[in-house]
């Protein structure tokens, strides 16, 4: 069953055509990975999906429902969570409070919107640093934060932008491996991801993009033997 169906979506910001006719479809249960250099639209893309920035033209069909044009709020009660690329946790708020806010949008009891949070928080791993300020996390840990947050609404499709990004080299197969134990969940993942090895490692299909276009889409061993992704992007990647 199609999750998540994208047809021809187009984006423009004056000049630069941030996306450009992307189509593309996400089988429910499996991870989607999205690679393509900076700049490529990658984030964009997200941005469209979730409703965050409105598309110039294009269709989105979650499950069978047309979402598109709809609201960020509307998208996400509809089972759409995401993360961002730029962390936005209320940093004067504890990690239990900013996972509770999460938790609100299915849960109007504050008992168990608590306990909600409580759980997911356990399940991101962070359960001792529940009462600890936003501000006061590792970007490691704030990572986290951000999925425990986007996990809070109970997606049935959760998009995630560069979750590995800008931590450490020893924080990664932690975050790896909780994404992993994310989609045994049986939640739909879209995660962007630059570094190719976890790309290979976590993806059941590889969306590539470049300078806003769509330039393949298949499994990972198809993919890192594509030659205009090799040029577009494995070419210009650091193989150490
Ligand atoms: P990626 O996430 O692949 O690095 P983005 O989707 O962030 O790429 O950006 C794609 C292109 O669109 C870039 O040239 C970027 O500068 C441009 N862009 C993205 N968002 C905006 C915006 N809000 N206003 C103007 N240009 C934007
Ligand atoms: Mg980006």
């Amino acid at each position: 069953m199609k999750i998540l169906t994208v047809e021809n979506l187009s984006k423009s910001f004056g000049g630069i055509q941030a996306n450009r006719d992307i189509s593309f479809d996400v089988e429910e249960g499996s991870i989607l990975g999205v690679i393509g250099p900076n700049g490529a639209g990658k984030s964009t893309l997200f941005d469209l999906i979730t409703g965050f920035t409105k598309a110039d033209t294009g269709k989105v069909k979650f499950f069978d429902k047309d979402i598109f044009g709809m609201s960020p709020d509307k998208i996400s009660n509809l089972g759409v969570g995401r993360t961002f690329q730029k962390l936005k946790p209320f940093a004067d708020q504890t990690l239990l409070e900013n996972v509770m806010i999460g938790a609100f949008v299915k849960e109007k009891d504050i008992k168990r919107a608590r306990d909600r949070a409580l759980e997911i928080i356990d399940f991101v791993d962070l359960i001792e640093k529940r009462h600890h300020f936003a501000k006061e996390l590792s970007t490691g840990q704030r990572k986290r934060l951000e999925m425990a947050r986007a996990m809070a609404i109970d997606p049935k499709l959760l998009l995630m932008d560069e979750v590995t990004g800008g931590v450490d080299q020893k924080t990664i197969p932690g975050l790896v491996e909780l994404v992993k134990k994310l989609k045994k969940t049986g939640v739909t993942i879209i995660t962007i991801e630059h570094n190719i090895n976890i790309i290979m490692e976590i993806s059941d299909n590889v969306l590539a993009l470049d300078q806003g276009k769509r330039i393949a889409l298949g499994e990972p061993k198809e993919i890192q033997n594509n030659k205009q992704v090799i040029d577009a992007y494995l070419g210009t990647f650091d193989a150490a």
